[in-house]
């Protein structure tokens, strides 16, 4: 990629979140991820291009220093910050704004720093293609696998029903989305195949910001009005999964391609990565999932170790004391530095994001001995955690020339399977994580609990 000769014409619209656009290079597998703010404040733009510099650079660091150490160095891609000529951003964000979904369409692309983050493009890898038939992926957002255990949790709530499935009844009062997803992450980590195949069916039956697929590098399914129905969807992926105890059946019923599907793209998959204890056993459940009232015939397995999903959860568990016990600890580092402005560098509160921050939260005693030192560190895991509750899996399968399975058995397809969107949480955000905490659960007791 030659930097000073970028074109517009180069890039298309791949996908967006709540802070960043990304557009991908139509012939190599690269993506551009270029940050968002607000649309009031584009009359001013919020950081100047040496602010947005650093910020992207806050980015890579914490996502190869701190959270490649911690989910496992293979599934990590931390990319690389470029400048890029601000006549070229302006006319791609020109090109983007109409397939932009128009609930993103609060927050503006940033056309004047120049700044962005150049990452491999995960849904289209580079090392394929043996075969015409495109490459598939999926992207899914688990969110939280766990039910806080912490003494300081205040509402029993929270120790029953998990925070995804609370958030959900939130969501849909306030209009965020039109239909509940009945999907549950508690069953996705669950270490259970049909626990985990229905989590999988819930988020293609109500996919929302969770669950998206890629055919070829586009998106062609997710929570959008201009992508595919599922009936359209099964009609896609109808050809990729046409296999079953005979094999290569072409009558084969939607039902069982959709089974053949979640099978080989997601249980297989996510399931993969030496046996062993990868936590998962004893875990309860989640008393909104629909399978919880049949607990016998589903309970937790242990995910093996070196899963994706057994690192991610490991990783998200850091967060010991749950948000009701953290924030004390917030509020002592805030009183510290208000005493003692300068100690904000020496404790990392802002980064930098390298070997010693990571070794501060790793070596965090378990007991509080009260010191300022104690309170960051915490604080820092909780940060973390929240990462990896944000983050997403993608996996990748790339249908194989012949017959031939690969290593874990798949037919026709190889694998891959990576974690993005690992940015830094900012350290001043506790205080809102409490107070949207307080709101989620006080309109869940008032309205989802109090049904029969
Ligand atoms: P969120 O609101 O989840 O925090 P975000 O604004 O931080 O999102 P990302 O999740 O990093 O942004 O990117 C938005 C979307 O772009 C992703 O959901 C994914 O579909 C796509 N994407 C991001 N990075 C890549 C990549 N390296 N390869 C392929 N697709 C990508
Ligand atoms: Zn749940
Ligand atoms: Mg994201
Ligand atoms: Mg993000």
């Amino acid at each position: 990629m030659e930097l000073d000769k970028m074109d517009e014409n180069d890039w298309k619209y791949h996908g967006e979140g709540n802070k960043s656009l990304v557009v991908s290079h139509v012939q190599h597998s690269r993506v551009l991820r270029l940050l968002k703010y607000p649309a009031e404040d584009s009359e001013n733009a919020p950081q100047t291009p040496d602010q947005a510099f650093r910020h992207i650079q806050n980015i890579v660091d914490f996502s190869s220093s701190v959270m490649r150490p911690l989910l496992g160095e293979k599934f990590i891609h931390s990319g690389e910050v470029v400048r890029l000529p601000l006549e070229f951003v302006r006319q791609l964000s020109i090109k983007v704004q109409h397939q932009r979904p128009a609930w993103r369409c609060n927050k503006v692309m940033d056309i004047y720093s120049g700044c962005a983050l150049c990452l491999p493009n995960l849904t289209l890898p580079s090392l394929h293609q043996s075969t015409h038939t495109p490459t598939l992926c999926i992207e899914i957002k688990p969110k939280c696998g766990f039910l806080p255990s912490s003494k300081h949790v205040s509402k029993e709530i929270k120790t029953k029903v998990c925070r995804f499935c609370m958030h959900q009844h939130y969501k849909v009062a306030s209009g965020k989305w039109k239909r509940s997803s009945l999907y549950c992450p508690l069953d996705l980590f669950s270490g259970n195949r049909q626990r985990m195949h229905s989590a999988i069916k819930h988020l293609i039956e109500e996919p929302q910001n969770n669950f998206k697929i890629f055919k070829g590098g586009q998106c062609i399914y997710g929570d959008s009005d201009e992508l595919l129905d599922l009936s359209s969807l099964l009609q896609h992926l109808r050809p990729y999964f046409l296999f079953g105890n005979n094999r290569f059946n072409s009558h084969m019923t939607n039902k069982a391609v959709l089974n053949n599907f979640i099978q080989v793209s997601s249980l297989n998959v996510l399931l993969s990565g030496g046996r062993g204890d990868g936590g998962g056993k004893g875990r309860s459940f989640c008393e909104a999932s629909l399978l919880s009232r049949d607990r016998s015939r589903h309970g937790s397995q242990a995910l093996p170790s070196d899963s994706v999903l057994s690192r991610i959860l490991q990783t998200q568990m850091l967060d010991n004391l749950d948000i009701e016990g953290l924030y004390p600890l917030y509020r002592r580092v805030e009183q510290h530095l208000q005493d003692f402005p300068k100690e904000r560098g020496r404790l990392q509160v802002d980064g930098p994001y390298g070997e010693a921050f990571l070794q501060k939260l790793q070596k965090c005693p378990g007991e509080d001995d009260g010191s300022v030192e104690f309170a960051v560190a915490k604080v820092h895991q909780y940060r973390v955690a929240m990462t990896a509750k944000d983050c997403s899996i993608m996996v990748t399968l790339v249908p194989s020339s012949e017959e031939e399975e690969d290593d874990e058995g798949l037919p026709g397809f190889s694998s891959s399977v990576s974690i993005l969107d690992l940015d830094p949480k900012p350290f001043d955000s506790v205080p809102r994580q409490l107070r949207l905490d307080q709101k989620i659960v006080s309109y869940f007791l008032r309205t989802a609990a109090a049904l029969p």
